[in-house]
């Protein structure tokens, strides 16, 4: 029912939109009536856009106002809670303000699979490990956090997922005080965060942050390509099907906790190293866009573009989840008291953080060598401390050392070993058979992996323009 109204107002509003503004004071386009509460309720008599205060209302309150017009014709809405109801319109509205606001794409007529939750604004209860749920009843649930003393409940949304229903509580205190927010003169420490698919987060104080990829090892690859196989298989419709989907959509839930409570431990990781966190402000839909099509100009057929190449880097991209990492940094700061800057992505891979020279030659793959002064490095960590500088320029922050400190880089000696901070004794016999090769200054066999490439950073045989002032 609550679809079918989502669905219905939207529709209520798209035509609104045609008759106001683009045919007059036609209601039905078809038969030219003219606008009556009858056929179309934000044209009408009720509907009207003044209020009584004479101020302009908007879409939302107009038809929020006209619901007991809309129960009366419709008399089975009586078994839905009201706030729910308006809730429902209200995220109609949501979605608008994300079309206009947000740049998002207009809102969507949803179907059984795109709408599976509501929200209650007032009338619920909630005693031990019952919550009432106004003409639902009270319900048995389980009771994960319960609710401190003196907090009022806000408003709760009841969400269906792979496996169960679930009730979350926005709730609120007026005497508990907001969260600190620190100044931005008060700012002492940044650190730069580079977010990368090697290691999830690089930051500029040199440390990095494993990425545990729980979609795209290759075990659960693996499964999750078999279990989708045992959907696509069966009959569309049966119940077979059904059942082998809920197999699958589970999976793929637990996949999303794990990285949910993967992502909460690095944010508070991140959070506390400094006052302030300086973060690329990046628009991650359109690194996973697909490759363009091409075509043979002489026979009109399509030519390979490189979009299977593309797709698995668009999955780990998926998976590393910066977006809503970044979010969960932002919300962790926000409770500590700590600021989160946003920087201007432009040419953050490409700069030397000593002499400032922007050059696309700078980079290749994971190393960093600067073609003006030769400053030698890795290029997310590079990449890290330029978005910190960044932020220190851009925001005007007092910090005290601007760079950090400056560490000869030309002899081929430790540093790498701020990256084996596990012990020897701890390393899996592979592993520990790169380590001494790498102490040894051999040359490691197998693919490029950080081992392997911190080796070739120091070999100094570069081909490069200015080696001999080096
Ligand atoms: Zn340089």
């Amino acid at each position: 029912m609550l679809r079918a109204n989502y669905n219905w107002s939207l529709a209520d509003r798209i035509d609104s939109y045609y008759q106001r503004y683009i045919c007059g004071d036609y209601c039905d386009l078809k038969t030219k009536v003219v606008i009556t509460p009858l056929t179309c309720s934000l044209g009408g008599a009720t509907g009207n856009p003044w209020s009584n205060k004479g101020k302009k209302r908007s879409p939302v309150n107009i038809q929020i106002t006209e619901l007991p017009l809309l129960k009366k014709a419709r008399p089975w809405y009586d078994e839905i809670d009201s706030t729910v109801l308006q809730q429902n319109l209200r995220r109609l509205d949501n979605a608008y303000n994300n079309f206009f606001q947000q740049n998002r794409g207009f809102p969507k007529f949803k179907n059984r699979s795109t709408f599976h939750s509501f929200t209650y604004s007032t009338g619920v209860k909630i005693k031990g490990n019952k919550i009432y749920l106004p003409k639902l009843g009270w319900v048995n649930f389980y009771n994960s956090r319960p609710i401190p003393d003196g907090f009022k409940i806000k408003s709760v949304t009841v969400r269906k997922k792979s496996n169960g229903y679930y009730v979350s509580v926005r709730i609120e205190d007026k005497a508990v005080p907001t969260f600190p927010l620190k100044n931005i003169e008060e700012v002492k420490t940044v650190t730069g965060l580079d977010m990368g698919l090697g290691k999830l987060v690089y930051c500029s104080d040199s440390s990095a942050i494993d990425n545990p990829r729980f979609a795209t090892n290759k075990t659960t690859k693996r499964l999750q390509k078999i279990r989708q196989r045992r959907v696509s298989r069966k009959k569309k419709k049966s119940n077979n099907r059904r059942k082998s989907q809920k197999q699958l959509s589970g999976f793929q839930h637990r996949i999303a906790i794990k990285r949910e409570a993967n992502q909460w431990q690095t944010a508070k990781k991140i959070v506390q190293k400094s006052d302030a966190i300086a973060i690329e402000d990046l628009q991650i839909s359109n690194m996973i866009k697909r490759c363009k099509p091409k075509y043979d100009k002489e026979t009109g057929r399509f030519l390979k573009n490189g979009q299977s190449a593309k797709r698995a880097l668009n999955r780990l991209i998926a998976d590393a989840s910066w977006y809503s990492l970044t979010q969960k940094i932002e919300y962790m700061a926000a409770k500590s008291g700590k600021i989160v800057l946003r920087v201007n992505p432009r040419h953050t891979s490409q700069e030397c953080s000593v002499c400032h020279h922007i050059d696309p030659d700078n980079r290749e793959g994971e190393k960093f060598l600067c073609t003006n002064c030769g400053h030698v490095d890795d290029a997310n960590f590079q990449a890290s401390i330029n978005i910190k500088n960044k932020a220190i320029n851009h925001y005007g922050l007092n910090v005290g050392k601007k760079f950090s400190k400056k560490v000869r880089r030309d002899l081929p000696e430790p540093k790498q070993l701020s990256l084996f901070q596990t012990p020897t004794s701890e390393l899996t016999e592979n592993k520990r058979r790169k380590h001494y090769a790498l102490l040894s200054k051999r040359d490691v066999p197998g693919n490029l992996n950080e081992y392997a490439f911190q080796l070739s950073l120091f070999n100094q045989e570069n081909n490069h323009p200015n080696r001999d002032s080096l």
